[in-house]
Protein backbone atom coordinates (compact mmCIF):
# COMPACT_ATOMS: atom_id res chain seq x y z
CA UNK A 1 0.00 0.00 0.00
CA UNK A 2 1.33 3.67 -0.82
CA UNK A 3 0.56 5.65 2.26
CA UNK A 4 2.55 9.01 2.12
CA UNK A 5 2.03 10.85 5.68
CA UNK A 6 2.31 14.45 5.06
CA UNK A 7 1.34 17.20 7.62
CA UNK A 8 -1.91 19.16 6.13
CA UNK A 9 -1.02 22.43 4.41
CA UNK A 10 -2.92 24.00 7.79
CA UNK A 11 -0.63 22.37 10.16
CA UNK A 12 -3.41 21.86 12.32
CA UNK A 13 -5.02 18.37 11.53
CA UNK A 14 -2.36 15.26 10.62
CA UNK A 15 -3.99 14.13 7.72
CA UNK A 16 -2.92 10.57 6.13
CA UNK A 17 -2.93 11.30 1.95
CA UNK A 18 -2.90 8.09 -0.32
CA UNK A 19 -1.60 8.03 -3.42
CA UNK A 20 -3.70 6.48 -5.94
CA UNK A 21 -4.48 2.66 -5.14
CA UNK A 22 -6.93 0.47 -6.38
CA UNK A 23 -8.46 -2.22 -4.43
CA UNK A 24 -11.02 -3.61 -6.42
CA UNK A 25 -10.84 -5.32 -8.91
CA UNK A 26 -8.25 -6.79 -7.39
CA UNK A 27 -5.65 -6.55 -10.23
CA UNK A 28 -5.45 -4.45 -13.70
CA UNK A 29 -6.72 -7.39 -16.07
CA UNK A 30 -10.04 -8.88 -14.61
CA UNK A 31 -12.87 -10.92 -15.71
CA UNK A 32 -16.25 -9.99 -14.52
CA UNK A 33 -19.33 -11.57 -15.45
CA UNK A 34 -21.83 -8.56 -14.68
CA UNK A 35 -23.14 -5.88 -16.19
CA UNK A 36 -22.17 -3.26 -13.71
CA UNK A 37 -19.27 -3.74 -11.07
CA UNK A 38 -17.35 -0.77 -9.21
CA UNK A 39 -13.82 0.69 -8.47
CA UNK A 40 -12.84 0.84 -4.85
CA UNK A 41 -9.67 2.73 -3.64
CA UNK A 42 -7.27 5.10 -2.55
CA UNK A 43 -6.32 8.81 -3.56
CA UNK A 44 -5.30 11.86 -2.92
CA UNK A 45 -8.23 13.58 -1.54
CA UNK A 46 -6.89 17.39 -2.38
CA UNK A 47 -6.95 16.25 -6.05
CA UNK A 48 -10.01 15.55 -8.52
CA UNK A 49 -10.14 11.85 -9.58
CA UNK A 50 -11.21 10.75 -12.89
CA UNK A 51 -12.28 7.54 -14.40
CA UNK A 52 -12.57 7.72 -17.84
CA UNK A 53 -13.22 11.35 -17.51
CA UNK A 54 -15.80 11.51 -15.16
CA UNK A 55 -15.11 13.04 -11.89
CA UNK A 56 -15.29 10.87 -9.14
CA UNK A 57 -15.74 12.07 -5.22
CA UNK A 58 -12.57 11.14 -2.91
CA UNK A 59 -13.52 10.86 1.03
CA UNK A 60 -11.68 13.11 3.57
CA UNK A 61 -10.44 9.92 4.68
CA UNK A 62 -8.92 9.51 1.04
CA UNK A 63 -11.35 6.53 0.10
CA UNK A 64 -13.21 6.23 -2.95
CA UNK A 65 -15.98 3.97 -4.98
CA UNK A 66 -17.43 4.52 -8.65
CA UNK A 67 -19.98 2.35 -10.41
CA UNK A 68 -19.35 1.64 -13.58
CA UNK A 69 -21.39 -0.33 -16.92
CA UNK A 70 -19.10 -2.55 -19.02
CA UNK A 71 -20.01 -3.67 -22.09
CA UNK A 72 -19.27 -7.62 -23.46
CA UNK A 73 -15.81 -7.96 -24.18
CA UNK A 74 -12.88 -5.72 -23.43
CA UNK A 75 -13.61 -2.23 -21.34
CA UNK A 76 -10.50 -0.43 -20.69
CA UNK A 77 -10.47 2.43 -17.96
CA UNK A 78 -8.21 5.15 -17.25
CA UNK A 79 -7.79 6.32 -13.85
CA UNK A 80 -6.22 9.73 -12.66
CA UNK A 81 -5.41 11.68 -9.72
CA UNK A 82 -3.11 14.86 -10.45
CA UNK A 83 -0.30 13.21 -12.19
CA UNK A 84 -0.76 9.55 -10.82
CA UNK A 85 -2.75 7.49 -13.64
CA UNK A 86 -3.77 3.77 -13.50
CA UNK A 87 -5.20 1.63 -16.41
CA UNK A 88 -7.68 -1.04 -16.06
CA UNK A 89 -8.57 -4.02 -18.39
CA UNK A 90 -11.80 -5.59 -17.20
CA UNK A 91 -13.03 -8.40 -19.68
CA UNK A 92 -17.24 -9.17 -19.43
CA UNK A 93 -17.61 -12.50 -21.30
CA UNK A 94 -20.09 -12.77 -23.64
CA UNK A 95 -22.91 -15.45 -22.37
CA UNK A 96 -23.09 -18.41 -24.03
CA UNK A 97 -26.39 -20.08 -24.48
CA UNK A 98 -26.18 -23.44 -24.03
CA UNK A 99 -27.27 -25.57 -21.34
CA UNK A 100 -28.24 -23.43 -18.76
CA UNK A 101 -32.77 -22.96 -19.44
CA UNK A 102 -33.20 -26.61 -19.02
CA UNK A 103 -36.09 -27.66 -17.49
CA UNK A 104 -35.77 -29.25 -14.29
CA UNK A 105 -36.01 -33.42 -15.00
CA UNK A 106 -38.75 -34.61 -12.36
CA UNK A 107 -38.67 -38.06 -11.67
CA UNK A 108 -40.99 -40.08 -9.53
CA UNK A 109 -40.00 -43.83 -8.42
CA UNK A 110 -42.42 -46.84 -8.60
CA UNK A 111 -40.62 -48.36 -6.27
CA UNK A 112 -39.29 -46.20 -2.87
CA UNK A 113 -35.46 -46.65 -2.61
CA UNK A 114 -33.44 -46.32 0.12
CA UNK A 115 -30.18 -44.45 1.06
CA UNK A 116 -28.18 -43.33 3.79
CA UNK A 117 -26.61 -39.32 4.24
CA UNK A 118 -22.41 -39.90 3.35
CA UNK A 119 -22.15 -36.19 5.55
CA UNK A 120 -22.58 -35.13 8.80
CA UNK A 121 -24.95 -31.81 8.72
CA UNK A 122 -26.59 -32.36 5.50
CA UNK A 123 -29.83 -30.69 5.13
CA UNK A 124 -33.09 -31.74 4.44
CA UNK A 125 -34.77 -29.26 2.43
CA UNK A 126 -38.19 -28.35 1.68
CA UNK A 127 -37.46 -27.44 -2.12
CA UNK A 128 -34.73 -28.71 -4.65
CA UNK A 129 -33.32 -25.67 -4.33
CA UNK A 130 -29.12 -25.46 -2.55
CA UNK A 131 -29.58 -22.14 -1.08
CA UNK A 132 -32.14 -20.10 0.65
CA UNK A 133 -34.35 -20.42 3.69
CA UNK A 134 -35.58 -24.21 2.99
CA UNK A 135 -33.70 -26.11 5.43
CA UNK A 136 -36.21 -28.31 7.78
CA UNK A 137 -33.40 -30.18 9.75
CA UNK A 138 -29.59 -30.91 9.66
CA UNK A 139 -29.23 -34.49 9.27
CA UNK A 140 -26.04 -36.81 10.46
CA UNK A 141 -24.09 -39.21 8.53
CA UNK A 142 -25.07 -42.74 8.21
CA UNK A 143 -28.91 -41.27 8.88
CA UNK A 144 -31.42 -43.59 6.82
CA UNK A 145 -33.96 -41.86 4.08
CA UNK A 146 -36.57 -43.15 1.99
CA UNK A 147 -35.77 -41.75 -1.88
CA UNK A 148 -39.22 -41.86 -3.45
CA UNK A 149 -37.93 -39.39 -6.69
CA UNK A 150 -35.46 -36.84 -7.75
CA UNK A 151 -35.70 -33.60 -9.42
CA UNK A 152 -31.72 -32.42 -11.22
CA UNK A 153 -28.89 -33.03 -8.70
CA UNK A 154 -31.98 -33.88 -5.49
CA UNK A 155 -33.48 -36.83 -4.28
CA UNK A 156 -37.20 -36.46 -3.00
CA UNK A 157 -37.10 -38.08 0.50
CA UNK A 158 -40.23 -39.40 1.69
CA UNK A 159 -41.96 -38.03 4.84
CA UNK A 160 -45.52 -39.58 5.49
CA UNK A 161 -48.74 -39.38 3.24
CA UNK A 162 -47.79 -36.31 0.24
CA UNK A 163 -45.35 -34.58 1.91
CA UNK A 164 -41.74 -34.29 1.40
CA UNK A 165 -38.70 -32.99 1.11
CA UNK A 166 -35.15 -32.62 -0.57
CA UNK A 167 -31.80 -33.86 0.10
CA UNK A 168 -28.75 -33.15 -2.25
CA UNK A 169 -27.56 -36.48 -4.31
CA UNK A 170 -24.38 -35.32 -3.79
CA UNK A 171 -25.07 -35.90 -0.12
CA UNK A 172 -26.71 -39.60 -0.50
CA UNK A 173 -25.53 -42.91 -1.02
CA UNK A 174 -28.15 -45.76 -1.89
CA UNK A 175 -28.40 -48.93 -0.34
CA UNK A 176 -30.10 -52.00 -0.73
CA UNK A 177 -30.84 -52.44 3.15
CA UNK A 178 -34.86 -51.61 3.66
CA UNK A 179 -35.88 -48.65 5.44
CA UNK A 180 -39.07 -48.07 7.17
CA UNK A 181 -41.49 -46.47 9.15
CA UNK A 182 -41.10 -46.39 12.72
CA UNK A 183 -43.05 -46.25 15.83
CA UNK A 184 -43.10 -44.20 19.07
CA UNK A 185 -42.28 -46.87 22.01
CA UNK A 186 -42.60 -44.17 24.45
CA UNK A 187 -41.52 -40.41 25.82
CA UNK A 188 -39.75 -38.89 28.68
CA UNK A 189 -39.92 -35.69 30.28
CA UNK A 190 -36.70 -34.02 31.93
CA UNK A 191 -36.25 -30.87 33.68
CA UNK A 192 -32.13 -30.37 34.74
CA UNK A 193 -32.39 -26.78 35.83
CA UNK A 194 -30.99 -25.49 32.55
CA UNK A 195 -32.84 -27.22 29.67
CA UNK A 196 -36.53 -29.05 29.22
CA UNK A 197 -35.88 -32.19 27.40
CA UNK A 198 -38.22 -34.44 25.38
CA UNK A 199 -36.82 -37.88 24.31
CA UNK A 200 -39.28 -40.16 22.48
CA UNK A 201 -37.84 -43.65 22.32
CA UNK A 202 -38.52 -44.70 18.69
CA UNK A 203 -37.77 -48.20 16.85
CA UNK A 204 -35.25 -46.42 14.97
CA UNK A 205 -34.43 -42.80 13.35
CA UNK A 206 -36.74 -41.00 10.84
CA UNK A 207 -36.49 -37.37 9.53
CA UNK A 208 -37.86 -34.53 11.66
CA UNK A 209 -38.47 -30.77 11.42
CA UNK A 210 -38.97 -28.37 14.45
CA UNK A 211 -40.75 -25.06 13.30
CA UNK A 212 -40.90 -21.93 15.55
CA UNK A 213 -43.72 -20.27 14.85
CA UNK A 214 -45.85 -18.36 17.83
CA UNK A 215 -45.00 -21.90 19.59
CA UNK A 216 -42.24 -24.11 19.07
CA UNK A 217 -43.65 -27.37 16.93
CA UNK A 218 -42.04 -30.66 16.40
CA UNK A 219 -42.92 -33.24 13.84
CA UNK A 220 -41.70 -37.18 12.67
CA UNK A 221 -41.99 -37.98 10.21
CA UNK A 222 -42.64 -41.54 8.62
CA UNK A 223 -44.33 -42.95 11.80
CA UNK A 224 -46.45 -45.87 11.61
CA UNK A 225 -49.29 -44.85 13.80
CA UNK A 226 -49.77 -41.23 13.19
CA UNK A 227 -52.32 -39.32 11.06
CA UNK A 228 -50.72 -39.44 7.52
CA UNK A 229 -47.50 -40.75 9.12
CA UNK A 230 -46.40 -38.14 10.80
CA UNK A 231 -46.62 -37.41 14.43
CA UNK A 232 -46.84 -33.23 15.50
CA UNK A 233 -46.77 -31.80 18.82
CA UNK A 234 -46.72 -28.17 20.21
CA UNK A 235 -45.07 -26.62 22.96
CA UNK A 236 -46.87 -23.43 24.19
CA UNK A 237 -44.40 -21.01 25.09
CA UNK A 238 -46.81 -19.89 27.10
CA UNK A 239 -46.79 -22.96 29.05
CA UNK A 240 -43.55 -24.17 28.83
CA UNK A 241 -41.40 -20.97 28.91
CA UNK A 242 -44.24 -18.97 31.13
CA UNK A 243 -45.00 -16.49 27.81
CA UNK A 244 -40.96 -15.94 27.75
CA UNK A 245 -39.31 -15.52 24.70
CA UNK A 246 -37.56 -18.71 23.01
CA UNK A 247 -33.46 -18.22 23.82
CA UNK A 248 -31.88 -21.95 22.06
CA UNK A 249 -33.51 -25.30 21.53
CA UNK A 250 -32.25 -28.71 19.90
CA UNK A 251 -33.35 -31.74 18.09
CA UNK A 252 -31.04 -34.81 18.02
CA UNK A 253 -30.79 -38.19 17.87
CA UNK A 254 -29.19 -40.38 20.57
CA UNK A 255 -29.20 -43.98 18.94
CA UNK A 256 -32.88 -44.49 18.18
CA UNK A 257 -33.75 -41.72 20.60
CA UNK A 258 -35.30 -38.40 19.16
CA UNK A 259 -34.81 -35.92 21.75
CA UNK A 260 -35.67 -32.47 22.37
CA UNK A 261 -34.14 -29.56 23.87
CA UNK A 262 -35.60 -26.22 24.97
CA UNK A 263 -33.42 -23.75 26.85
CA UNK A 264 -35.68 -22.98 29.69
CA UNK A 265 -35.97 -19.03 30.74
CA UNK A 266 -32.93 -17.13 31.99
CA UNK A 267 -33.67 -15.24 35.60
CA UNK A 268 -31.34 -12.41 34.91
CA UNK A 269 -29.26 -10.31 37.46
CA UNK A 270 -31.27 -7.60 39.11
CA UNK A 271 -28.65 -5.05 38.32
CA UNK A 272 -26.20 -6.64 35.76
CA UNK A 273 -28.51 -8.79 33.39
CA UNK A 274 -25.69 -10.33 31.35
CA UNK A 275 -23.67 -11.64 34.48
CA UNK A 276 -22.78 -15.09 34.16
CA UNK A 277 -24.40 -15.01 30.51
CA UNK A 278 -22.46 -17.00 27.88
CA UNK A 279 -21.74 -15.53 24.82
CA UNK A 280 -19.77 -16.38 21.85
CA UNK A 281 -18.10 -13.45 19.86
CA UNK A 282 -17.25 -14.74 16.31
CA UNK A 283 -14.70 -12.35 14.85
CA UNK A 284 -15.34 -13.13 10.68
CA UNK A 285 -12.85 -15.01 8.07
CA UNK A 286 -9.22 -14.97 9.60
CA UNK A 287 -5.94 -16.67 8.51
CA UNK A 288 -5.65 -16.82 4.62
CA UNK A 289 -9.26 -15.72 4.09
CA UNK A 290 -9.24 -11.78 4.51
CA UNK A 291 -12.94 -11.33 4.28
CA UNK A 292 -13.63 -8.08 2.04
CA UNK A 293 -11.00 -4.63 1.46
CA UNK A 294 -11.80 -1.67 2.42
CA UNK A 295 -11.04 1.53 0.37
CA UNK A 296 -7.70 2.20 2.23
CA UNK A 297 -6.73 -1.38 1.94
CA UNK A 298 -7.66 -2.59 5.31
CA UNK A 299 -8.90 -6.30 5.88
CA UNK A 300 -11.92 -6.84 7.53
CA UNK A 301 -10.17 -9.99 8.88
CA UNK A 302 -8.21 -7.72 11.50
CA UNK A 303 -11.17 -5.07 11.70
CA UNK A 304 -13.81 -7.87 12.94
CA UNK A 305 -11.13 -9.15 15.22
CA UNK A 306 -10.43 -5.29 17.05
CA UNK A 307 -14.29 -5.16 16.86
CA UNK A 308 -14.64 -8.62 18.55
CA UNK A 309 -11.58 -7.77 21.00
CA UNK A 310 -13.43 -4.26 22.03
CA UNK A 311 -17.22 -6.41 22.33
CA UNK A 312 -15.36 -8.88 24.47
CA UNK A 313 -14.07 -5.49 27.33
CA UNK A 314 -17.56 -4.06 26.84
CA UNK A 315 -19.38 -7.31 27.89
CA UNK A 316 -17.08 -8.93 30.79
CA UNK A 317 -17.24 -5.53 32.10
CA UNK A 318 -21.80 -5.77 32.33
CA UNK A 319 -20.54 -9.28 33.56
CA UNK A 320 -20.86 -11.86 30.88
CA UNK A 321 -19.01 -14.67 30.30
CA UNK A 322 -17.34 -14.41 26.96
CA UNK A 323 -16.29 -17.33 24.78
CA UNK A 324 -14.10 -15.78 21.73
CA UNK A 325 -13.97 -17.89 18.71
CA UNK A 326 -10.43 -16.34 17.95
CA UNK A 327 -8.54 -13.93 19.45
CA UNK A 328 -6.21 -14.37 16.81
CA UNK A 329 -5.48 -14.15 13.47
CA UNK A 330 -6.14 -17.52 12.25
CA UNK A 331 -8.58 -19.85 10.02
CA UNK A 332 -11.51 -21.15 11.44
CA UNK A 333 -14.06 -23.34 9.30
CA UNK A 334 -17.51 -22.05 9.72
CA UNK A 335 -19.11 -25.09 11.35
CA UNK A 336 -16.74 -25.15 13.92
CA UNK A 337 -17.27 -21.51 14.59
CA UNK A 338 -20.99 -23.33 15.26
CA UNK A 339 -19.79 -26.26 17.26
CA UNK A 340 -17.56 -24.44 20.34
CA UNK A 341 -20.19 -22.10 20.17
CA UNK A 342 -22.50 -25.10 20.96
CA UNK A 343 -19.87 -26.80 23.20
CA UNK A 344 -19.96 -24.24 25.82
CA UNK A 345 -23.18 -23.95 25.63
CA UNK A 346 -23.92 -20.25 24.56
CA UNK A 347 -26.62 -18.80 25.14
CA UNK A 348 -25.97 -15.85 22.49
CA UNK A 349 -23.58 -16.12 19.13
CA UNK A 350 -22.45 -12.41 17.83
CA UNK A 351 -20.71 -13.00 14.30
CA UNK A 352 -19.18 -9.72 13.73
CA UNK A 353 -18.30 -8.42 9.60
CA UNK A 354 -17.74 -5.34 7.75
CA UNK A 355 -19.75 -5.50 4.59
CA UNK A 356 -18.78 -5.47 0.96
CA UNK A 357 -20.88 -5.86 -2.28
CA UNK A 358 -21.87 -8.40 -5.39
CA UNK A 359 -20.61 -6.41 -8.60
CA UNK A 360 -24.00 -5.52 -10.41
CA UNK A 361 -24.46 -3.35 -6.64
CA UNK A 362 -23.95 0.45 -6.22
CA UNK A 363 -21.28 0.93 -3.38
CA UNK A 364 -21.98 4.35 -3.11
CA UNK A 365 -25.84 4.63 -2.28
CA UNK A 366 -25.51 0.94 -0.07
CA UNK A 367 -24.38 2.37 3.50
CA UNK A 368 -25.08 1.83 7.20
CA UNK A 369 -25.41 -0.96 8.97
CA UNK A 370 -27.02 -4.40 8.96
CA UNK A 371 -27.92 -7.87 11.42
CA UNK A 372 -28.99 -11.04 9.82
CA UNK A 373 -30.20 -13.67 11.43
CA UNK A 374 -31.65 -17.27 10.35
CA UNK A 375 -34.33 -18.73 12.89
CA UNK A 376 -36.93 -16.13 14.18
CA UNK A 377 -35.56 -16.70 17.91
CA UNK A 378 -32.97 -14.39 17.21
CA UNK A 379 -34.81 -11.73 15.37
CA UNK A 380 -35.25 -9.72 18.47
CA UNK A 381 -32.07 -9.48 19.16
CA UNK A 382 -31.38 -7.98 16.02
CA UNK A 383 -34.29 -5.15 16.76
CA UNK A 384 -32.54 -4.32 20.07
CA UNK A 385 -29.29 -4.07 18.75
CA UNK A 386 -30.57 -1.83 16.12
CA UNK A 387 -32.21 0.41 18.24
CA UNK A 388 -29.25 0.74 20.34
CA UNK A 389 -26.53 1.57 17.23
CA UNK A 390 -28.81 3.84 15.16
CA UNK A 391 -29.15 5.27 18.78
CA UNK A 392 -25.39 5.67 19.86
CA UNK A 393 -23.77 6.14 16.29
CA UNK A 394 -24.83 8.38 13.11
CA UNK A 395 -25.14 4.53 11.72
CA UNK A 396 -28.12 4.40 9.06
CA UNK A 397 -30.64 1.08 9.35
CA UNK A 398 -29.96 -1.28 5.85
CA UNK A 399 -31.87 -3.20 7.48
CA UNK A 400 -32.77 -6.55 9.71
CA UNK A 401 -32.62 -9.57 7.13
CA UNK A 402 -33.33 -13.10 7.25
CA UNK A 403 -30.74 -15.05 5.80
CA UNK A 404 -28.88 -18.74 5.09
CA UNK A 405 -25.39 -18.05 6.76
CA UNK A 406 -23.60 -20.84 7.86
CA UNK A 407 -23.03 -19.41 11.63
CA UNK A 408 -26.39 -18.52 12.06
CA UNK A 409 -27.75 -21.69 11.16
CA UNK A 410 -27.81 -22.78 14.84
CA UNK A 411 -30.48 -23.50 16.89
CA UNK A 412 -28.66 -23.63 20.83
CA UNK A 413 -27.76 -20.15 20.65
CA UNK A 414 -29.59 -17.06 19.72
CA UNK A 415 -27.36 -16.81 16.75
CA UNK A 416 -26.58 -13.26 14.76
CA UNK A 417 -24.58 -11.44 12.21
CA UNK A 418 -23.80 -7.99 12.08
CA UNK A 419 -22.62 -6.05 9.06
CA UNK A 420 -21.22 -2.80 11.09
CA UNK A 421 -21.03 -0.73 7.76
CA UNK A 422 -19.91 -0.92 4.29
CA UNK A 423 -15.93 -1.38 4.37
CA UNK A 424 -16.47 -0.58 0.13
CA UNK A 425 -18.58 2.69 1.41
CA UNK A 426 -15.72 5.54 1.42
CA UNK A 427 -17.80 7.36 4.07
CA UNK A 428 -18.91 3.70 5.97
CA UNK A 429 -15.16 2.90 5.84
CA UNK A 430 -14.17 5.92 7.60
CA UNK A 431 -16.28 5.81 10.21
CA UNK A 432 -15.77 2.12 11.02
CA UNK A 433 -11.56 3.07 10.96
CA UNK A 434 -12.43 5.79 13.97
CA UNK A 435 -12.24 4.70 17.38
CA UNK A 436 -14.65 6.32 18.90
CA UNK A 437 -17.37 4.82 16.27
CA UNK A 438 -16.11 1.53 17.47
CA UNK A 439 -16.55 2.09 20.96
CA UNK A 440 -19.83 3.43 20.80
CA UNK A 441 -20.74 0.22 18.25
CA UNK A 442 -19.88 -2.27 20.81
CA UNK A 443 -21.33 -0.38 23.77
CA UNK A 444 -24.73 -0.22 21.00
CA UNK A 445 -24.21 -3.81 20.82
CA UNK A 446 -23.69 -5.25 24.62
CA UNK A 447 -26.82 -2.90 25.33
CA UNK A 448 -28.62 -4.66 22.83
CA UNK A 449 -27.78 -8.21 24.09
CA UNK A 450 -28.27 -6.41 27.68
CA UNK A 451 -31.99 -5.37 27.00
CA UNK A 452 -32.30 -8.95 25.10
CA UNK A 453 -31.63 -11.07 28.16
CA UNK A 454 -33.37 -8.35 30.73
CA UNK A 455 -37.12 -7.85 28.58
CA UNK A 456 -37.85 -11.59 27.79
CA UNK A 457 -41.29 -11.40 27.38
ZN1 LIG B 1 -17.38 -10.78 6.30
Amino acid sequence: MKKLLLLSVLGILCNQVYALDIVYPKSDTAVINSPKSFFIGSADYTKPLYINGKETDVHPSGGFAQQIDLEYGKNTFEITSGEDKLIYTIIRPKPNNNGNSKPPISVTYKEIKYGEVTKDNTPLRSTPVDGGINRMAHLPEGFPLRLCGESNNFYKIDLGTDHFGWVAKSAIKQKQEKVNYVQILGTEFENDGKYYKYTFHLTGKTPWEITENNDLELKLYNITDANNNIYQTQYSKDRLLAGKKLIGYNGYYSGNDFILKVRQPIKPHKRKPLKGIKIAIDAGHGGSELGAIGCLGDKEKDINLLYAKALEQELRSKGADVLMIRTEDVYVGLQDRVELANKEDSVIFISLHGNALQDNSDPVTNYGSEIYYYYPQARPLASYIMYHLLEKTDTVNHGIKQASFAVIRNTNAVSILIEVGYLINPSDNAKILDDTFRKDTVKAIADGIEDFIKYQK
